[in-house]
């Protein structure tokens, strides 16, 4: 029995011992309350992009806090804000000219859902559907469940789910059935989106589809007047191997959702771009016209300043060398272990590795991402299978000796828990 009042995040408290207490985070590793390391493989769910407590990061956070805390964001702005936005819109593909800033990933996918709805509502069209990915995922929040993969995670809630049109994973293979199931939700004529994740469907199992499907399924939409949602909460901020997915396909998305490595991870902040005409079709006269969201700490300036600094690490920083680094270190190392007949469908998309284990017994498959959540942090290492898929998306801080402890460790799973095909 646990002392804690905490009721934890996808914890089944019943069955998962108390977890270790951090109390420092600094680059690639976490310590806990007795001093022992843990090497952050999954970055703290995605989150940290350049390593905890990137110096110029923590210092805009201190600083900001010396003269700024929240300040209402409806009637009043202010300039980390201003500057956030304007630096947003520089970065971001090109046509997404408003920022709409949240406090979370789910949160930024619930603004777009409602910008593409009222987008068509105030240009008087009838257009109220919205085709996803299967498998994907969008956050946690009803609408976010919505338009996510329906499953165990949320079958208590399915019945204040609203249906969505539900296109085939588009993977190796799957293209040309994606196409024709955009093209029959398409046909009906009142698609208002089709909402993906670009590249990669992260919490679905790290399953990637090239650019050239993107934009091809990114057409097939739009041929049937359909807004382009692109959710990179996860892909962003070089996650996927360049800042935003999306540019590998040539795309401008009509909105972008960007959170987690938004403020390097940080702090909590989101923001949903748009385009003119989106923002155009809430600029009237008539006051229902307005794009009625808020959330009490819309545009933290605490926050904005934590990702202003993240744009100028961007900038002044050789991210994108670091980036490319990963990558190409992971495509090294995940491709020895293809030929492992353990593993199944190796795979890498930018900084992200991952592979499926393949283990003989199907009832040991529901429990096996705990059991082997366990094995890693046996081991000082902080990785989150999703059920048989073992991946990596560390810091881009990571060292390649550390990444070798990873795979080492992988390889040792496989012994303990693979089963040969
Ligand atoms: C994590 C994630 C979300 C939800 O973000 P939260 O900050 O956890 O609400 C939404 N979409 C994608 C693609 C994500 O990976």
């Amino acid at each position: 029995m646990s002392s804690s009042a905490v009721w934890r995040p996808f914890t089944q408290h019943a069955l998962e011992p108390d977890p270790p207490a951090i109390a420092r985070a600094e680059g690639a590793w976490l310590t806990d309350a007795s001093g022992r390391k843990i090497l952050d493989a999954i970055s703290s769910w995605w989150v940290t992009t350049h390593g905890h407590r990137h110096p110029r990061i923590i210092a805009a956070i201190r600083e900001t806090a010396e003269s700024l805390d929240q300040v209402i964001f409806a009637g009043l702005t202010h300039e980390p804000a201003e500057r956030l936005a304007a630096g947003l819109v520089e970065i971001a593909p090109a046509g997404l000219s408003h920022v709409f800033f949240s406090d979370s990933g789910s949160t930024a996918v619930e603004v777009a859902l409602k910008m593409a709805l009222g987008y068509f509502r105030n240009l008087g069209e009838a257009r109220t559907r919205v085709a996803v990915l299967e498998g994907g995922y969008h956050g946690d929040t009803i609408g976010g469940m919505s338009v996510g993969e329906r499953g165990v995670f949320n079958a208590a809630y399915a019945p204040l789910l609203f249906e969505v049109e539900r296109v085939p994973f588009p993977g190796d293979g799957g293209e040309q059935a994606a196409l024709d199931a955009i093209e029959r939700a398409g046909s009906r004529g009142d698609l208002a989106a089709l909402l993906v994740e670009p590249l990669v469907l992260g919490a679905g199992g790290m399953r990637i589809y090239t650019p050239a499907t993107l934009a091809r399924l990114a057409e097939a939409a739009r041929a049937h007047g359909a807004l382009l949602i692109a959710d990179e909460v996860m892909t962003g901020w070089g996650r996927s191997g360049t800042l935003f997915a999306c540019e590998q396909a040539g795309l401008s998305p009509d909105i972008l959702c960007t959170s987690k490595g938004l403020t390097g991870g940080a702090i909590p902040l989101a923001a949903t771009l748009a385009t003119q005409a989106i923002f155009d079709a809430h600029w009237s006269s008539d006051r229902a016209k307005t794009f009625f969201h808020s959330s009490s700490y819309t545009a933290n300036p605490i926050a904005c300043a934590a990702a202003l600094a993240n744009l100028d690490v961007w900038r002044e920083e050789p991210v994108r060398e670091r980036i490319t680094r990963l990558a190409e270190m992971q495509g090294e190392r995940v491709s020895r272990v293809a030929s492992d007949p353990r593993f199944r469908n190796v795979r890498r998309c930018g900084t992200i590795a991952a592979v499926d284990l393949h283990v003989s017994d199907p009832g040991y498959l529901a429990d096996v991402g705990p059991r082997l959540r366990a094995f890693f942090l046996e081991r000082g290492l902080l990785v989150r299978p999703l059920g048989d898929v073992i991946y990596l998306m560390p810091p881009y801080c990571i060292t390649e000796a550390e990444l070798d402890v990873l795979y080492d460790a992988i390889a040792e799973a496989a012994d303990r828990f693979g089963a040969p095909r």
